[in-house]
């Protein structure tokens, strides 16, 4: 299969998530992680009409954002865990952050930001340990931080599902997600419009359960040589 044949597959199965729960497969950006993938694939995604693309490493970010930077309307997510020394790169490269999970880096993109920087608070919503992302408790604690800080613009939440995927499990993170995004949104009397959930593998799941924004690597690029 080429990207243009996976690429309808993956619109195929979003509208049939989205029927089963009566939602409308507009409201749902595709934002593709293009992760080890090279810079003409990534070309030939964009002639293909995406316009959303997500990198996990700044490194392989400054090496590949420059080489793309013709792509009209083309803008870069950072999905990954972000360093504190990696920022100032960061807040160049990228129109949306993440992988906001900690005071310090909101702290540090605050300090070395230009402009408004998007930022999507990012949960550990599986209590799985090695994972990245902040602790549900302490979720309202960051936000009522983030929300005092001038150069950061908090646009909504993001999580990474539970590994292996399973229905019960995965639905379940991205409902805890869904009901973090609507307590906050009540204590904090505002709205934040991006829930980010959901991969190749569980997209479905996230849909069911809220998501508007899904990050797919595989579904669109194939396989990847090195994870
Ligand atoms: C790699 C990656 C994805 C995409 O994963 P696929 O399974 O290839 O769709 C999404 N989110 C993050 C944070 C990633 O690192």
């Amino acid at each position: 299969m080429n990207i243009e044949a996976r690429l309808r597959v993956l619109k195929e199965r979003i509208s049939a998530a989205c029927e089963k729960v009566k939602r409308d497969p507009n409201e749902i950006a595709i934002v593709a992680v293009t992760k080890t993938i090279p810079a003409q694939l990534i070309e030939e995604a964009y002639a293909l009409g995406l316009r959303l693309f997500g990198e996990n490493r700044v490194q392989e970010a400054r090496e590949k954002i420059p080489q793309l930077a013709h792509l009209q309307g083309a803008r870069w997510h950072l999905v990954g865990h972000l360093q504190t020394n990696k920022v100032k790169y960061a807040v160049k490269l990228f129109s949306m952050i993440q992988s906001a999970d900690s005071v310090r880096l909101l702290e540090e993109i605050n300090k070395r930001a230009r402009n408004k920087m998007p930022v999507l608070i990012e949960v550990n919503t599986s209590a799985e340990p090695q994972k990245h992302g902040i602790h549900p408790v302490h979720v309202s604690r960051l936000l009522e931080k983030a929300l005092s800080l001038e150069k950061i613009e908090v646009m909504g939440f993001m999580t990474v599902g539970p590994y292996p995927v399973d229905e019960k499990r995965s639905r379940k993170a991205f409902a805890l997600l869904r009901e973090i995004k609507e307590k906050a949104e009540k204590e904090f009397e505002r709205t934040f419009s991006v829930l980010s959930m959901g991969m190749t593998e569980d997209f479905e799941y996230a849909i069911w359960e809220g998501s508007t924004m899904l990050r797919i690597g595989r579904g669109i690029f194939g396989e990847r040589k090195q994870a």
